[in-house]
């Protein structure tokens, strides 16, 4: 188990994300459609742009990353390091609490007027598809991937491998949950019950506040239940974005990434 664990995470996660969007793109083409389109290749690459320019502040960011995390554990900092833990235990609870961790980033994304500057660009989306997982800016991504697993391992004294399955279950959970298709309610009512649907992330893209400030996880819609941010509507009621990011050229790549310094009233 732990050889097969130790092989997926050897794979570089880049191809692991353009596996899935392949398929999940391939799949919104051939199968039934929850929201329409009228440009899904001006969309997708709208979408790419984001990942181009996080992928070349990662190079560096990864370095900075990868050091702090080495020097918390040579230096033996956190609970891990007090408790003699199982490795597949020390795995999954390593997943849960960086998803805790995760959703509290999230929730206070949504509370701080400097850090939703950032974090609106992946709310201003008026459709959806797979695509749409790589629509956050990429100041925001870097900040939030790199701070979170750092303060945790500061905390729980987490391992790179760890922070490593986190980030490979993580991300097949936010291609589907940002997937352009029709997920049956039901899913909701049992699978929903622990982890985030797709129709429960696209409350969480609702333009309506009420429904924007729910469904904050990623993983675990748990997180959610446990404190009272989870909420739920049919997926068919629920209209993608911001009102004051509706007009088209206000959904380009290059107003898009200026927009964190720009004053957009609320609507
Ligand atoms: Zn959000
Ligand atoms: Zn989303």
């Amino acid at each position: 188990m732990m050889k097969a664990i130790e092989y997926l995470l050897s794979i570089d996660l880049n191809y692991i994300v353009i596996g899935l969007i392949a398929v999940f793109f391939t799949l919104e083409h051939l199968l039934s459609t929850q929201f329409s389109f009228t440009d899904r290749g001006k969309h997708f690459w709208n979408s790419f742009l984001f990942q181009i320019v996080f992928l070349i502040g990662n190079i560096f960011w990864a370095i900075a990353f990868v050091f702090c995390i080495e020097w918390l554990n040579q230096k033996e900092i956190g609970l891990f390091f007090l408790i003699e833990i199982p490795v597949w235990l020390k795995l999954i609870l390593g997943v849960m609490l960086l998803d805790l961790a995760t959703y509290w980033f999230h929730r206070i994304s949504h509370l701080v007027p400097l850090i939703w500057r950032f974090h609106r660009v992946h709310h201003s989306d008026t459709t959806m598809d797979s695509s749409s997982y790589f629509r956050s800016h990429p100041i925001e991504v870097l900040f939030w991937f790199g701070s979170a697993p750092i303060l945790m391992s500061a905390i729980f004294g987490f391992d790179l491998l760890t922070i490593g399955m986190y980030f490979l279950v993580a991300t097949p959970f936010l291609v589907i949950e940002h997937s352009n298709l029709r997920f049956p309610s039901w899913s909701d009512k049992t699978i929903g019950l622990v982890f985030t649907t797709p129709n429960l992330h696209k409350i969480h893209h609702d333009q309506d506040q009420y429904y924007t400030d729910s469904n904050f996880a990623d993983i675990f819609i748990l997180w959610d239940r446990i404190f009272g941010t989870f909420k739920y509507k049919p997926a068919e009621e629920v209209k993608l974005g911001l009102v004051e990011f509706d007009e088209p050229k206000k959904q380009t790549f290059w107003y898009l990434i200026r927009s964190p310094f720009i004053n957009i009233e609320k609507i």
